[in-house]
């Protein structure tokens, strides 16, 4: 009987998420999004946008399975709350948007940074478009769908996001809550570098045809999705990208000026 009735809870908050997300999706497309597609989008994961640990956050998160915030409400208080916050609850939506432990101010300030160099306007991100955010799709004035800009859009949200969760789990837990312990903007600079200019690499490599076949991504597209980010010299040659020359979005991250600090 308890199981039947957790599973039937279960059932209700997950339909109650996706309701959320199509809301999240439609505000900020104006197109809706099917149910089954933001399932699909995580589990097929066209064009190597979303990775699998993504697609497995997400499809998580929409079923509510996290143990986060209102799971711990009559088991554990402490757990329930952010304290550093002050906040009464640590749900995910204060994780990935107001939290000043997770560091996602930084997160999105580097972002929307990197997003600024397309020239185009960074809608309203909130947790619950994260999470469909398979389904959004950047549009030109025409409205066609611009598939460099929509895998780029892809790729920098669904970094951004998974890297907050990182940040926030390995404080709680590897750094125990320790608050002099938070991740510094130097940190977490690097760490989203690092991710973001993996992904660029991996593109690259999975253009090519003679290991990827017919699922090999297509270099225009790749060259129309980080176009503006990475110096125009550094497409078409992945092993210069190898060697780590000035490649990505060095433009687009401010460099802590010299000072006495250092
Ligand atoms: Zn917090």
């Amino acid at each position: 009987m308890i199981r039947l009735k957790k599973s039937k809870g279960e059932r209700r908050r997950t339909a109650a998420q996706i309701e959320k997300t199509k809301a999240a999706v439609l505000g900020a497309t104006g197109t809706e999004a099917k149910k089954e597609t933001i399932w699909k989008s995580l589990r097929k994961r066209k064009k190597e946008t979303l990775t699998q640990k993504f697609g497995a956050f997400a499809w998580k998160s929409l079923h509510g399975g996290y143990k986060v915030g209102t799971y711990w409400k009559h088991i554990d208080e402490d757990r329930l709350k952010c304290q550093p916050c002050n906040a009464d609850t640590e749900s995910m939506e204060h994780i990935m948007h107001e939290c000043r432990v997770s560091g996602q101010e930084t997160v999105w300030k580097i972002a929307k940074e990197a997003w600024a160099l397309t020239g185009i306007q960074w809608p309203e991100v909130t947790f619950d478009l994260i999470l469909g955010i398979g389904t959004v799709e950047i549009k030109g004035r025409r409205g066609k769908m611009r598939d460099g800009r929509t895998r780029l859009f892809q790729i920098i949200i669904t970094e951004s996001a998974y890297l907050i969760w990182l940040l926030r789990c390995e404080w709680r837990i590897s750094r125990e809550q320790n608050t002099a312990k938070i991740h510094t903007v130097q940190e977490i600079t690097a760490r989203w570098r690092k991710a973001v200019t993996r992904r660029l690499r991996l593109d690259w490599a999975l253009t090519s045809k003679l290991s990827f076949g017919k699922k090999a991504l297509r270099a225009a597209e790749v060259k129309r999705t980080w176009t503006g980010l990475s110096d125009d010299r550094n497409f078409g040659t992945l092993r210069k990208d190898f060697t780590g020359e000035g490649v990505l979005v060095d433009n687009a991250i401010q460099r802590r000026p010299p000072g006495r600090n250092r």
